[in-house]
């Protein structure tokens, strides 16, 4: 399995790449899926876009209600 470098879930946390998957939706329609949380990323027309939009996402933050 080719390593696309990707982050860690920003939902679950998982950072196993075992568990990511690059889905392609269509011709024009990849995105990043967390296998673990089922978390779809930015759907884009190419995957290292969609990839780069997973990438880019911020990680977890806690909401401190502030
Ligand atoms: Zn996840």
């Amino acid at each position: 399995m080719a390593n696309h470098n990707l982050m860690p879930c920003p939902f679950c946390g998982n950072h196993d790449q075992k568990w990511m998957r690059i889905l392609i939706n269509d011709e024009n329609e990849k995105s990043v899926r967390c296998c673990k949380c089922n978390a779809d990323g930015p759907i884009h027309k190419f995957k290292t876009l969609a990839v780069r939009a997973w990438n880019q996402r911020k990680p977890i933050e806690v909401q401190d209600g502030n």
